[in-house]
């Protein structure tokens, strides 16, 4: 599961579990972005805070794990990339799934070599309050839609919420609150 995870939130993780149980997944590997190449990077927090925040929000799954696939990547994260990453140090015997909302879904074709793509790996898309989940234009046989507990969460709004100083608490786990105020995240327009 890729995403930029700043923060990560119950959204999130509740959309990697009910495909993990869905799917019967041995592993849900979160993949935060490097430089997500579709979002501004001035607004993005540095990449360190975003994975340290996913390992915290996933230390307790035992089938959850975290890469550092595309934070170590020099460059702008392309999906691409990521799955080449991942499928040469799982190996061939492994197959690949890729998680993704219904608001990235809908993009996926202005991601780069999506031919290719969707050769590495299953993708799973999964509901997100609203968007239209749709695979339209997506090859039927690489792609599932699975319909998960909606929940109405946002890194956006998250990130907005510590700016106005309004509570984020059951919006991400409680480590992550306590990280964001550990080191000041999201209080100024400047990061
Ligand atoms: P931002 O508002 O900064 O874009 P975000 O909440 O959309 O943050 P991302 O890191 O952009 O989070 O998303 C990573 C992946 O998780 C994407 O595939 C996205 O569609 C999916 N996702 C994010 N939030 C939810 C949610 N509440 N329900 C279902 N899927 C979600
Ligand atoms: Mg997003």
């Amino acid at each position: 599961m890729g995403g930029t995870f700043d923060p990560v939130h119950n959204g999130h993780l509740v959309a990697a579990s009910e495909v993990q149980a869905t799917f019967d997944l041995d592993e849900v590997v979160f993949v935060p972005t490097g430089r997500p190449y579709q979002k501004d990077v001035e607004e993005v927090s540095s990449a360190e805070h975003r994975y340290l925040m996913t390992v915290i929000a996933t230390a307790s799954n035992p089938r959850f794990t975290v890469s550092r696939a595309d934070v170590d990547r020099p460059g702008p994260t392309y999906t691409i990339d990521t799955l080449r990453d991942l499928a040469s140090s799982y190996g061939p015997d492994t197959e690949l799934f890729f998680i993704t909302g219904a608001d990235a879904l809908a993009q996926i074709l202005t991601w780069k070599n999506v031919d290719e793509l969707f050769s590495l790996a299953h993708f799973v898309g999964v509901s997100r309050p609203g968007h239209e989940l749709r695979g339209e234009g997506l090859p039927v046989d690489r792609l599932s839609l699975v319909q998960i507990p909606a929940l109405a969460i946002s890194s956006t709004d998250c990130r907005q919420r510590v700016m106005d100083g309004a509570p984020v608490w059951y919006l991400v786990p409680d480590g992550v609150v306590q990280y964001i105020a550990k080191y000041e995240l999201y209080r100024s327009e400047n990061g």
